[in-house]
C-alpha cells in the first residue's frame, strides 16, 4: 500500500490511518463502511461521509462496505434502500459485492446477546421505559439499579428466549447490558440492547419480534465485517466507550476502532432527516428530489455533478470542529466543474421581439458559435439568425440609468456571434404602454461580432432567432430558506422558508441546438447561468430546464435580494 498524495484540506483521519499502517495495526488493512439507516433519502451531509469512507479506502488500497443499519422496522423502507444505493453509485463509488444489512446479522447478534447473558453481562429488565428512564439518573446524579439487575443467568436466558418466542407483549421486558449504573457517562448505565417490537421488517418480515438497539448492533456489525476504521459523526463520541465495551466483553472476529468527525452543516438549508421528511410530507417541496432540496436526489435533479460534490467534500476537509459551511462554497465547486464541462448555448428567459428592418425577410443564416470559449476541442455549432429575434426584456431600457451598457434607443450593441445592431424604434401596446417590439438596424459588415473599422460597443447580448426558436419552461431556483440557520432564527423553522425559492418562466426561447437535449444534460446559458434539462419533466421538443447555479455568487453581495 502506498500513501496517497497530501491534500490541502485537513483530514485527521487520514493521518490516523497513515500511523496505523506504519505501526502495522489491523495487519496493515484499511476497511471502512458507510452505514446509512434506510429511513430517508441521503443528503449532502451524507455525501461527506460517503466520500470520506469510500475515498479513504480507495486512497489506501482498502475496501469500503455499504451497510444498511436497519434495526428500526417502523421507520425504514425499501424505497430508501434503493434510493441510497442509487445515490452512492451516482456519487461515483462502488461497494462491489459488499452490500450488507445489519438485519443479515440478527441471528448472530442474538447469539452475542446470549453470550453476554451467559457471562453475567446482560440481564432482562421488566421495568417499563418510563421507570428505566427515571432510574437512569442524570448528568449530575448517578443512576439507580433496577430490582431485576441481579436475576440469575438461567432466569435471564429463559426470559430472553421467551422474549424472542413472542410470549410477551411489546415493552414488557428489555435486555440490558450490565455495566455500571453509576458511570459518569450515562451511555454506560446499563443501556438497553434488545426490545420487543412487533413490527414487520422490510427484509426479515415477521421473523423477529425482538430487535437489537443501534449501539449494540453497530460495533458488532463492524467487527463481523472486519472493519478497521469505523468513522462516524461527533454525536457518537460519548458512545465510543460503549462501542468498545461490547467488543471487549465478547469474542468477535475482529477489533474495529471508532473515530468521530464533525458533521457537515450548510447554511440556508436543513440537513436533518426529520426536517427533510417534514418538508416533503408538509408539501413545502415537490418531493425528495425537489431541486431545492439538499438531498442527493434533489441536487442531482438541480444539475449538480458528482465531480462537484466530491471536490466540495475534499475542500471542506475532515476535522473535529463543528462549523457551518457557506452554501457558496458548494456552489463554487459546482460552477467550477460546470464552467469546464458545460457547453455554451443561448436562451432567452423573458423574451421581447426585435425586428431587424434592414435584414432580408425570409432569410435564415447559420452563424458559427464556439461551444466553449476556452476549449476548442468541444467544437462549434451553427446558430440560426433571422430578421426577427428575441432578446431579454431587461436588456433594453428606454430611459437607462448611467452605467447601463445594453440596448437603448439610438445605441449600438453586439449580438453574440452575430452582428452589431442599433435600436431605431420602440413599439408599444397602446392600451398598457408595454413594449411589444423593438425595431433595429444591423450592420452587415460586423458579421461574427466585430466591426472592420474598429469601432467598439459596450454591450454584448444573447439572443435567439424567432423562426428557429424552441419554446421551453425554465425554473429558477434559489436558497430554500431566507436565513442561514432556520433552526436558530427564532419561531417556527418553516416560517423561514424562502417564498421566492422557485420561479417558473414559461414561454422561454432556446436556440434549436437544445431540441435534442437529453434529460439531465447540462449547459451554460450565456450570461444567465448553468442549467440542466429536468430529469422528470423535460420532453424532446418541450424542454424544461432547471437553473443549477448562477454564473457568479450573487448572495455574497446582496444576501439574496
Ligand atoms: P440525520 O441526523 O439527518 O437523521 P443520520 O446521521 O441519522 O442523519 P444515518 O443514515 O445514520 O443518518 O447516517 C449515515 C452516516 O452518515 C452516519 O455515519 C452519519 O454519521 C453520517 N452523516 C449523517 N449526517 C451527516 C452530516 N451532516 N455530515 C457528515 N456525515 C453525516
Ligand atoms: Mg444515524
Amino acid at each position: 500500500m502506498t500513501a496517497p498524495e497530501q491534500t490541502a484540506a485537513p483530514n485527521f483521519i487520514r493521518r490516523i490511518i497513515e500511523d496505523d499502517l506504519r505501526a502495522g495495526t489491523h495487519g496493515g488493512r484499511v476497511h471502512t463502511r458507510f452505514p446509512p439507516e434506510p429511513n430517508g433519502y441521503l443528503h449532502i451531509g451524507h455525501a461527506k461521509s460517503i466520500c470520506l469512507n469510500f475515498g479513504l479506502a480507495a486512497d489506501f488500497g482498502g475496501l469500503c462496505n455499504l451497510r444498511f443499519d436497519d434495526t428500526n422496522p417502523e421507520t425504514e423502507d425499501v424505497e430508501y434502500v434503493e434510493s441510497i444505493q442509487n445515490d452512492v453509485r451516482w456519487l461515483g463509488f462502488d461497494w462491489q459485492e459488499r452490500l450488507f444489512f445489519a438485519s443479515d446479522y440478527f441471528e448472530r447478534l442474538h447469539d452475542y446477546a446470549v453470550e453476554l447473558i451467559r457471562r453475567g453481562k446482560a440481564y432482562v429488565d421488566s421495568l417499563n421505559a418510563e421507570e428505566i428512564r427515571t432510574l437512569r439518573g442524570s448528568l449530575t446524579e448517578p443512576g439507580k439499579e433496577s430490582p431485576h439487575r441481579n436475576r440469575s443467568v438461567e432466569e435471564n436466558l429463559d426470559l430472553f428466549a421467551r422474549m424472542r418466542a413472542g410470549e410477551f407483549p411489546d415493552g414488557a421486558h428489555v435486555l440490558r447490558a450490565r455495566i455500571d449504573m453509576a458511570a459518569p457517562n450515562v451511555n454506560l448505565r446499563d443501556p438497553v440492547i434488545y426490545r420487543i417490537r412487533r413490527a414487520t421488517h422490510h427484509r426479515t418480515g415477521d421473523k423477529w419480534c425482538i430487535y437489537p438497539m443501534y449501539d449494540f448492533t453497530h460495533g458488532l456489525s463492524d467487527a463481523i465485517e472486519h472493519i478497521t476504521h469505523s468513522i462516524c459523526t461527533l454525536e457518537f463520541e460519548d458512545h465510543r466507550p460503549l462501542y468498545d465495551w461490547f467488543l471487549d466483553n465478547l469474542t468477535t472476529p475482529s477489533r474495529p476502532r471508532q473515530y468521530e468527525f464533525a458533521r457537515l452543516n450548510l447554511d440556508y438549508t436543513v440537513l436533518s432527516k426529520r426536517r427533510l421528511i417534514a418538508l416533503v410530507e408538509g408539501g413545502h417541496v415537490t418531493g425528495w428530489d425537489d431541486p431545492r432540496m439538499p438531498t442527493l436526489a434533489g441536487i442531482r435533479r438541480r444539475g449538480y455533478t458528482p465531480e462537484a460534490i466530491r471536490d466540495f467534500c475534499e475542500r471542506i476537509g475532515v476535522t473535529k470542529n463543528d462549523t457551518c459551511i457557506d452554501f457558496a462554497v458548494l456552489e463554487n465547486s459546482v460552477r467550477e466543474h460546470l464552467g469546464h464541462v458545460a457547453p455554451r448555448v443561448m436562451a432567452v428567459l423573458d423574451p421581447v421581439k426585435v425586428v431587424i428592418e434592414n435584414y432580408p425577410a425570409g432569410q435564415l443564416e447559420q452563424l458559427p458559435a464556439a461551444n466553449h470559449p476556452q476549449r476548442p476541442e468541444l467544437g462549434s455549432r451553427a446558430v440560426p439568425f433571422a430578421r426577427e429575434i428575441f432578446i431579454e426584456r431587461e436588456d433594453f431600457m428606454e430611459d437607462p440609468p448611467k452605467g447601463f451598457h445594453r440596448l437603448v434607443p439610438g445605441r449600438e450593441v453586439r449580438l453574440r456571434y452575430a452582428y452589431f445592431i442599433k435600436c431605431i424604434g420602440v413599439v408599444k401596446d397602446p392600451a398598457s404602454g408595454a413594449i411589444t417590439e423593438l425595431r433595429c438596424a444591423y450592420d452587415p459588415a460586423t458579421r461574427g461580432g466585430d466591426a472592420p473599422d474598429g469601432r467598439k460597443v459596450k454591450g454584448t447580448l444573447h439572443w435567439v432567432a424567432a423562426p428557429a426558436a424552441l419554446d421551453a419552461e425554465v425554473r429558477l431556483y434559489d436558497r430554500l430558506f431566507r436565513v442561514p440557520d432556520p433552526d436558530a432564527a427564532g419561531g417556527d423553522w418553516l416560517g423561514h422558508l424562502n417564498p421566492e425559492s422557485a420561479k417558473v418562466f414559461t414561454g422561454c426561447k432556446l436556440e434549436p441546438a437544445l431540441r435534442a437535449a437529453a434529460a439531465g444534460s447540462r449547459y451554460q446559458f450565456e450570461r444567465l447561468g448553468y442549467f440542466c434539462a429536468d430529469a422528470a419533466d423535460s420532453r424532446p421538443g418541450a424542454p424544461v430546464f432547471n437553473r443549477t447555479a448562477t454564473l457568479k455568487d450573487s448572495w455574497a453581495k446582496t444576501g439574496g435580494r
